[in-house]
């Protein structure tokens, strides 16, 4: 599941390239002008020369959940180049939130922050299959936004969360999988869900807004603890 839509590919960033036609197009044939760009646009999303896995409807949403919430810390498994981390810790700044943004993967040799942009973020090396990874988060700071972008043993993980890490109010975000489990594994997906009712509800705002976030933005409620 994880080698599509980004994955596999470079995870430098390069800054778009066009092919087959001129940047500068003439305008004495301005009506034969291409209307796309002739590649794919994911690979153009980026957060200041690092390539970031989120759609712009996904920024947006996110930049709006992050305004509201203002998390002191946000929790992201998946790292992949490293630009939704650095995009986190600039917002969560600009918006004058005092936040620790904390990525988790077991693979950070693609990771591309530069050391100088460090500040405010932390990295650790770690696979989402073993639980105890998670047991030095119980100290964080909340409100927290959690999100897997990993997918491996998402459900193990958010049971976990639930038990020992969320408080009432922060966030549990599945990006991406809910539309593809609803496919492939609709019966399981909804008895899984199911299992979480008394302590998670799911957001009508943000589930609604991008594909990406379609049906997957959790709140911690305030029963259930
Ligand atoms: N969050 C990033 C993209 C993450 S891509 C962004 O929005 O830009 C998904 C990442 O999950 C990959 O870097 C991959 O190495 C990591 N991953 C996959 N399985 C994992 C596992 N079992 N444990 C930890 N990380 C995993």
């Amino acid at each position: 599941m994880n080698t599509f839509r980004g994955l596999g590919e470079d995870p430098e960033y390069h800054p778009p390239a066009l092919t087959g036609r001129p940047r500068d197009w003439p305008l004495d044939r301005w009506e034969e002008a291409p209307r796309d760009l002739g590649f794919p646009d994911f690979a153009r999303y980026q957060w200041r020369g690092l390539r970031m896995l989120k759609d712009p409807d996904t920024q947006a949403a996110l930049h709006d959940l992050v305004y509201e919430l203002r998390p002191r810390t946000i929790v992201e498994l998946g790292v992949y180049s490293g630009g939704s981390l650095v995009w986190f810790r600039d917002l969560t700044r600009l918006m004058g939130i005092d936040c620790q943004v904390v990525g988790i993967d077991r693979d950070l040799s693609r990771c591309r922050i530069p050391e100088s942009e460090m500040a405010g973020i932390s990295l650790r090396e770690a696979d989402c299959s073993v639980l105890e990874t998670f047991e030095p988060l119980r100290e964080l700071a909340h409100p927290l936004l959690f999100i897997d972008d990993a997918h491996a043993n998402t459900f193990g993980i958010m049971k976990w969360a639930v038990d020992h890490l969320l408080e009432a109010g922060d966030y549990f975000i599945i990006e991406d999988m809910i539309p593809y489990w609803h496919r492939y594994s609709p019966k399981l997906l909804t008895e899984y869900l199911a299992t979480f009712r008394d302590v998670l509800t799911m957001d009508m705002v943000y589930a609604n807004t991008s594909p990406q976030l379609d049906r997957g933005v959790f709140r911690r409620t305030t029963h259930g603890r």
